[in-house]
């Protein structure tokens, strides 16, 4: 899955994009916070709330980063490959390639995050504390309670609460959350089978997911919920993340009866055989309108008499500027063989759907013995899955 957003650098040899979603996040965190030290501070200057706001809605940037970093590094540490954290709407997404190989190792990389959006939480309220006179419980009167601070220890307790609830969040016990893959690694740890604690774990995930649903189209309608009381904005904003909890445990419940379905097919049940294939001299002019042109087919692999070369695609081509395709030949542009990634007639069909979705790529060459004997597409995968629940 590509999410579309920008990159912002790397921390600790680790790529951090946004997604476009977040830019909205920013913006209504901001207004948000200006609009509320305006209503409890009135005497503050309109520049001075927007400039908190504004540093207020990057710090909150910065630990749900922290979150993912805990996650990211950690995994690191315990030898998985982090390709890229991405931030988004609702928080973070740390890319870790490949399940975690043990249960140990997957509920210490899970739990991390929350622990440390709890331990930032807890030492700024603990400074405000400290610094700005005993805040009492967190339960009294917030209005009461901020009014009397500085715009620092504003700032700070607000940074901490919202740390806090990225913490507790996080840990509620529905797959793919923290807190659910918490509980899925203790139910791998105890049946020592990971697609059954994973579905275990997303059906959980399922049932929570509707309780808060429920729960918070009844708040809307004006009952009364423990924790989230009575309003049509908070209910249906609780409904809304219920909802996005529910998709989030479908897809990955569903990811894992696709793996389980996969893992006992081979990919020549799939493939193409006798793919088309191109020969390495010719132009990319030649190439575009003999072989794109007359076919839907968007990569091809380049074979010179019975010897796989390399593949090319429609994006080597499109790499090349136009003037150039008279004179550039395929075996110029293609991928050569020596980077490839292909695949065995004898691998199941998941190892070859991972290796298309981590390199990003469409089609992979199957090989046998240095000879190409066929091509899986993506969608060949896709369309073999259809088939196979449409006839079962
Ligand atoms: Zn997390």
């Amino acid at each position: 899955m590509r999410r579309s957003g920008f990159g912002l650098g790397k921390i600790f040899g680790i790529n951090v994009r946004i997604d476009w979603s977040w830019l909205l996040i920013f913006a209504l965190t901001s207004w948000n916070l200006a609009s509320a030290a305006q209503a409890l501070h009135p005497n503050w200057s309109d520049g001075l709330s927007w400039v908190l706001a504004i540093v207020g809605a990057s710090l909150f940037f910065g630990s749900v980063l922290a979150h993912e970093l805990a996650h990211s590094l950690i995994a690191r540490a315990q030898g998985t490959q982090v390709d890229n954290i991405t931030l988004f709407l609702f928080g973070g997404v740390s890319n870790i390639q490949e399940e975690p190989s043990s249960p140990q190792k997957e509920f210490v990389m899970a739990i991390l995050g929350p622990v440390t959006s709890l331990i930032i939480g807890g030492v700024l309220i603990t400074l405000v504390n400290l610094f700005a006179g005993p805040l009492g419980a967190l339960a009294a009167p917030p209005q009461a309670l901020v009014a009397r601070l500085g715009p620092l220890s504003t700032l700070a307790l607000w940074l901490g609460t919202v740390n806090i609830a990225l913490g507790i969040f996080n840990l509620i016990p529905g797959f793919p959350l923290d807190g659910g893959r918490v509980v899925r690694s203790i139910l791998w740890g105890l049946t020592d089978n990971l697609r059954q604690a994973t579905q275990w774990a997303s059906w959980l995930g399922q049932v929570i997911a509707w309780v808060m649903i429920l729960a918070g189209i009844a708040s809307a309608f004006g009952a009364r919920v423990p924790l989230v009381g009575r309003g049509l904005v908070s209910g249906l904003w609780l409904a809304f993340i219920g909802w996005f909890l529910s998709n989030a445990a479908t897809q990955s419940y569903r990811r894992v009866v696709i793996e389980d379905i996969l893992d006992d097919v081979s990919i020549s049940r799939m493939m193409r055989e006798n793919p088309p294939t191109v020969p390495s001299n010719i132009s990319l002019e030649s190439f575009v309108h003999d072989y794109v042109m007359r076919t839907d087919d968007y990569g091809f692999p380049v074979v010179d008499g019975e010897e796989l070369r390399g593949i090319i695609t429609l994006d080597d081509v499109r790499a090349v500027p136009r003037q150039d395709w008279a004179t550039k030949s395929v075996g110029e542009v293609m991928t050569p063989r020596e980077r490839l990634i292909t695949a065995d007639p004898e691998e199941c069909a998941s190892e070859a759907l991972d290796k298309l979705t981590r390199h990003d790529i469409r089609q992979l060459p199957v090989v046998q013995e240095g000879r190409l004997v066929g091509l899986v597409r993506r969608r060949d995968i896709v369309r073999w899955l259809r088939l196979h629940s449409e006839l079962s």
